[in-house]
């Protein structure tokens, strides 16, 4: 089923967008499966399971972290990480700073928006983020691709079409100005299984899907993985 569902994904994408297959909780024969069928970038939320996975799964797979940024946790994949989609404040862009210039590479990360209309998801407001200043973009080791959003969870399309378009504005803002010369910031990851399309239509370079993917997850396997 995962390689069919795969493929029945990426047929539908356009292709300016990136799948990135989210495997968290999810085993490795199951990622190797969406493996044998062509798919590379794969997403994960928890630190150690990530290491562990990178060190037995093949190497030309792009890792993205897209959990929640724990500082004392960057050791466990800052070597190998493709994408850091989830930064969302100065303070964790200074700990993946410290932790790329120790690695001795430099990270390309992108900056989470606060865009749902709800007190519990990470971010930078619009504001903050509208008002960053040059020394982000300087940062030796840290490279900003782009923007990452999550929209209410909420039935309400109308809604969730509303967020992204205000994460694509964030996005259009920021690349036409302190980015106006950065020409790596071109990512706008937003979309997961039950909102892709709308995300697509309103912008999304990379949709982060699991469950449409690999199927539910057991969230009892979770408490292992902090
Ligand atoms: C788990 C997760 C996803 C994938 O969610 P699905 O609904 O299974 O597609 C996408 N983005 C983030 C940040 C996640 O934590």
């Amino acid at each position: 089923m995962i390689a069919e569902n795969i493929k029945l994904i990426q047929s539908t994408l356009p292709p300016s967008v990136t799948l990135v297959a989210v495997s968290k909780l999810k085993s490795v024969d199951d990622i190797m499966e969406a493996y044998n069928a062509g798919q590379r970038h794969f997403g994960e939320n928890y630190a150690t399971e990530l290491r562990d996975k990178a060190a037995v799964l093949p190497k030309d797979i792009e890792w993205h972290f897209i959990g929640h940024l724990q500082g004392k946790q960057l050791k466990y994949y800052i070597q190998f990480v493709h994408l850091i989609h989830g930064v969302d404040s100065i303070d964790h862009l200074q700990e993946v700073e410290r932790a790329a210039a120790k690695a001795g590479r430099t990270v390309d990360v992108l900056l989470q928006a606060h865009v749902a209309q709800e007190e519990t998801k990470f971010g930078f407001s619009a504001d903050e983020l509208c008002g960053l200043d040059q020394s982000v973009r300087d940062l030796p080791h840290v490279r900003i691709c782009g923007i990452m959003a999550m929209a209410s969870n909420t039935a309400d399309q109308d809604r969730v079409r509303g967020d992204f378009r205000n994460a694509k504005r964030i996005f259009d803002t920021l690349k036409a100005s302190l980015f106006a010369d950065s020409p790596s910031f071109t990512q706008l990851s937003m979309g997961m299984s039950h909102d892709y399309r709308i995300a697509i239509e309103e912008g999304s370079t990379l949709v982060r899907i699991g469950s449409s993917i690999f199927g539910p997850r057991d969230y009892s396997k979770q408490n292992s993985k902090q």
